[in-house]
């Protein structure tokens, strides 16, 4: 290479070829870039060029592409072609509209927004009223005839400025507003005169010299130049990572920053501010969807600060704005083909469309609009199996509350929005950190809501742990709102009625107290919070439209989609969602129930096979029962019966609780007779106790050791295989072997139930088809899958422990490292929940090709948490594994994820779902 003698960073800026175009102008009728164009403008960007470009009537500006965020994150700064390109493009921009920026008799301000290539909802950084400094602000005075507004956008400016560009604290501006509001007797923001706002403006502009050392910068150029890499470096803020891990968007791709030219919501009565759907994000109903409010600017309604008024009055207001905006609307989506979110701008009585997208909705309302467009003839059938993302099918199983159980007087109030659907009850918390503190973690959660006047960017943690959020301010499209949609998760916002003390902790409503800890019972569907912890309903999984669109869906599916069902009860929930029988039936978790734990640790406890027998024998005919509850529900279906595995540790007592115990009945009642009985426990707990119990002595090592409780558990299969296939119900046992890591134990195992199988059908005199198979759980076995699948029939891959074996990450415990790992970048999701193709992966691909080599019509499925996460299901799908298993919950989304995976497979879509 001839430039091997340069300094690295001048190699870097030599090798970058001359001609990126990293800035794309839109305005007068015209755009640089287009619609599709997502990638380098992000959503937003593309949005506009391709408004521009259709003829609306969108506020000129340009976008600086994402290839300089991922620019100045990889080295800290941006390169002098984006400068001068930008510098270009004001230049255009400043001709265009007859104006220079924050100069003259008619500044140009403009506004400096982030936007990626997938919505992130509030989470990055917005700068608006760029361009305004102490003389540009006399002119737009004079101008606008409003000292107040004017005033009012430069405190603003130095306010957002201040706190993302200069990253002071937006308390340190709170204070002092408030502060000013205090001393002028003043309720309402609004209740500031023009007067008071100058001596705010003086103020801040103190903060920000006293935080910084610097004076607020007057230069509109420097304003510029600063809040463009403020927004870049807002990609990385804590929020924003945050809500990519949540919502599986890549770190590396980099936003884009939009600079347009600003209009003015805030310029009296004749202007003003909206933002809406083109259908009922929450329902699906095809209606014309919003709101707005005049004489404000976007964030007052975004924000929630104040309660918007619905978009139909817009109609009394101003009918040719109102006309003119349903026309652009209904434009844009048959444009667009999909619903649309817009935003939307009024100044002086001219209508500006500030923003368009592909509206986040619910899982109802994406199923509903997917088929109604197809109705409609926008879009074909299976495009719409694509416009709804597996895991939204959730929102057809969500909880209802049951109406029985509300009495009147325990309505709190009725007239919440009904901002997310669902039904949540739960104990109040007022902060987002007391929602974790007490949502707690898997073992020792307890439901909460979260309560808060309004949710920002900065509560997102909270949201997530919380079962449900309620909100006194705000509208259907606060953040709130916008956000635990997205979530799937029940919200009712703007309960006007409800006023919530964050700093006292209560919530005050119809004369009564709440404090943290109070249950409520919140339903997002009709927008009521209702008093103490109610009953929820089931839902029933049976909606006609959703039905339909399975109906599209179900064609292309090559993928079968099985249960991981323990209990009769289960199995027949799954089968109502659509499960072709059972994946994995964990025998231990028969034993849960509190009647039958003892017999089950008197059998691990049993010191001798004598003993084992005498607790089996106990064991038995529940097992038996069991197993023709879960075959009578899966009748015709295949139903995989694993052989016990319990790490013991999960069905002993405590030794620890077992040591308090005996230290405290020894101090007390030396002689009870319990005190010799716990004693005897306690040694065999001790003599059982494994330091690493999910590498012990579990799987098929139990069965191995223990022979007979193999033998049991193939009697009890095999008795209820017979009994039932003589009522008449078609069965058919897979009898699963866990945890084999050489084809020695897989033969060992197979060898007693194919005995004891023969056995029963000369008993009974019947005969029902059965398979052994295996699981593969331990890298040992998929590396030998071949040998093994000469003993197995099937291989189901229990892909939480071959994750936790893959990773050396112990399932229960890798918490504790998860998040820094997540948060460092190290890892890209957890593990646990995504399949990790790259590894764990290899391993199951490469296991079923060898096992296929022995066998080839070896049947292959994956029994881990996996097989009802999307993207691990199409994982499943392209290589070629003939089932998933899930939970019963799960099983609707799977369904939906494998059909998308093999459509997309045969109808050639790029990338299959959409963000
Ligand atoms: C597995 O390991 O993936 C599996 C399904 O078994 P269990 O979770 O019961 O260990
Ligand atoms: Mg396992």
């Amino acid at each position: 290479m001839a430039t091997t003698t340069l300094k690295p960073e001048i190699e870097m800026s030599d090798k970058k070829p001359a001609s990126t175009k990293y800035v794309y102008f839109f305005g007068g009728g015209k755009a640089d870039g287009n619609g599709k164009m997502k990638d380098e403008l992000g959503g937003k960007g593309a949005g506009l060029a391709e408004m521009t470009n259709a003829g609306l009537p969108v506020p000129p500006g340009f976008t600086i592409q994402t290839e300089a965020c991922r620019e100045y994150m990889r080295t800290n700064g941006v390169s002098s072609d984006v400068d001068r390109q930008m510098e270009e493009a004001l230049a255009r921009l400043e001709q265009l509209q007859g104006q220079k920026l924050g100069k003259g008799e008619n500044p140009l301000l403009v506004s400096v927004r982030s936007g990626a290539k997938f919505s992130m909802p509030g989470m990055m950084d917005t700068i608006l009223n760029l361009g305004l400094n102490d003389q540009s602000v006399e002119a737009l005075a004079k101008r606008s005839n409003n000292p107040r507004f004017a005033y009012d956008s430069y405190r603003r400016l130095i306010q957002m400025f201040g706190s993302v560009v200069l990253e002071i604290s937006k308390a340190a501006f709170e204070e002092v507003f408030d502060a000013k509001k205090e001393q002028k007797r003043a309720k309402l923001d609004t209740d500031l005169d023009a007067k008071a706002l100058k001596e705010v403006i003086a103020e801040y502009k103190k903060v920000v010299k006293k935080k910084t050392k610097r004076d607020f910068p007057q230069d509109p150029h420097d304003q510029l130049v600063m809040a463009r890499d403020a927004v870049f470096r807002s990609w990385n803020n804590e929020r924003a990572k945050h809500y990519r891990r949540i919502n599986n968007i890549s770190d590396d791709l980099g936003t884009a920053v939009n600079v347009q030219a600003m209009v003015y919501g805030n310029l009296g009565e004749t202007s003003g501010t909206g933002v809406g759907f083109t259908r009922n994000p929450a329902t699906g109903t095809k209606e014309f969807y919003g709101e707005f409010l005049m004489n404000a600017q976007g964030e007052d309604v975004v924000a929630g600060i104040r309660t918007p008024v619905h978009i139909l009055e817009l109609e009394k207001i101003m009918p040719s704005v109102y006309n003119q905006l349903r026309e652009i609307t209904t434009r844009l989506e048959r444009h667009y083909r999909d619903m649309q979110d817009f935003e939307f701008t009024i100044q002086d009585g001219k209508l500006y469309m500030l923003q368009t997208r592909n509206g986040k909705r619910t899982g109802l309302a994406a199923v509903r609009v997917a088929i109604q467009m197809v109705e409609e003839g926008l879009i074909t059938k299976e495009e719409a199996i694509f416009r709804v993302e597996p895991n939204q099918l959730y929102d057809f199983l969500v909880p209802r509350l049951d109406e029985k159980d509300i009495r009147p007087a325990d309505v709190l109030t009725s007239k919440g929005l009904p901002a997310s659907p669902g039904a949540a009850v739960g104990q109040i918390v007022f902060t987002a950190d007391d929602a974790v503190r007490r949502a707690g973690h898997e073992t020792t959660k307890s439901p909460v809501i979260l309560v808060r006047s309004e949710t920002t960017p900065e509560d997102i943690h909270g949201m997530e742990v919380a079962k449900g959020i309620l909100t006194s301010r705000g509208g259907m499209t606060s953040h709130a709102a916008v956000v635990t949609r997205g979530m799937g998760k029940c919200c009712v916002a703007g309960a006007g009625e409800i006023e919530v003390d964050e700093k006292a902790r209560e919530m005050r409503v119809k004369g009564q107290v709440f404090k943290e800890g109070d249950w409520i019972s919140v339903d997002g569907t009709t927008g009521r919070v209702i008093k103490g912890k109610k009953n929820t309903i089931d839902p029933k999984p049976d909606d006609p439209e959703l039905l339909k669109l399975m109906s599209w869906a179900e064609p292309f599916r090559k993928l079968r989609v099985r249960a991981n069902a323990d209990i009769p009860r289960d199995a027949i929930q799954a089968r109502a969602f659509g499960a072709e029988g059972i994946g994995l039936c964990r025998t231990e978790h028969m034993f849960f129930a509190e009647k039958r734990l003892p017999h089950m640790r008197a059998m691990i406890m049993a010191h001798d096979e004598k003993e084992r027998r005498a607790a089996l024998k106990k064991l038995l005919p529940m097992q038996r029962s069991d197993f023709i509850g879960v075959f009578k529900a899966m009748n015709g279906f295949p139903v995989t019966i694993r052989t016990l595995d319990p790490p013991l540790h999960e069905f002993l007592p405590r030794r620890e609780d077992l040591m308090v115990e005996i230290a405290v009945l020894e101090a007390m009642k030396p002689k009870s007779p319990k005190l010799k009985r716990l004693k005897t426990l306690l040694r065999r707990v001790e003599e059982l106790h494994e330091l690493n119990p999910m590498l012990g002595h579990r799987g098929c090592r139990l069965g191995i050791t223990y022979p007979e409780i193999t033998e049991m558990q193939a009697r009890a299969i095999f008795e209820a295989a017979v009994a039932v296939a003589k009522d008449g119900i078609k069965v058919y046992p897979e009898v699963m072997i866990p945890l084999t890591a050489t084809v020695k134990e897989m033969a060992n195992q197979a060898a007693i139930v194919r005995r004891v199988a023969d056995e029963v059908f000369k008993e009974k005199d019947a005969k029902v088809d059965y398979l052994v198979g295996t699981m593969i759980e331990l890298p040992r076995a998929a590396l030998v899958a071949d040998e093994i699948a000469k003993e197995s029939e099937f291989f189901s891959f229990g892909t939480n422990d071959l994750t936790q074996t893959t990773f050396g990450f112990s399932r229960d415990d890798v918490n504790k490292i998860l998040p820094t790992y997540i948060a460092e970048g190290i890892l890209k999701h957890d593990p646990f929940a995504v399949l990790d193709r790259e590894g764990v992966g290899q391993l199951v691909r490469m296991a079923t090709e060898r096992g296929r080599s022995t066998r080839s019509d070896l049947k292959v499925g994956i029994c881990g948490e996996h097989g009802g996460e999307p993207s691990s299901v199409e994982f499943c799908h392209q290589i070629g594994l003939n089932y998933v298993s899930c939970s019963p919950f799960r099983v609707l989304t799977a369904r939906l994820a494998a059909a998308q995976a093999a459509a997309s497979d045969k109808l050639k879509v790029e990338g299959g779902r959409t963000k």
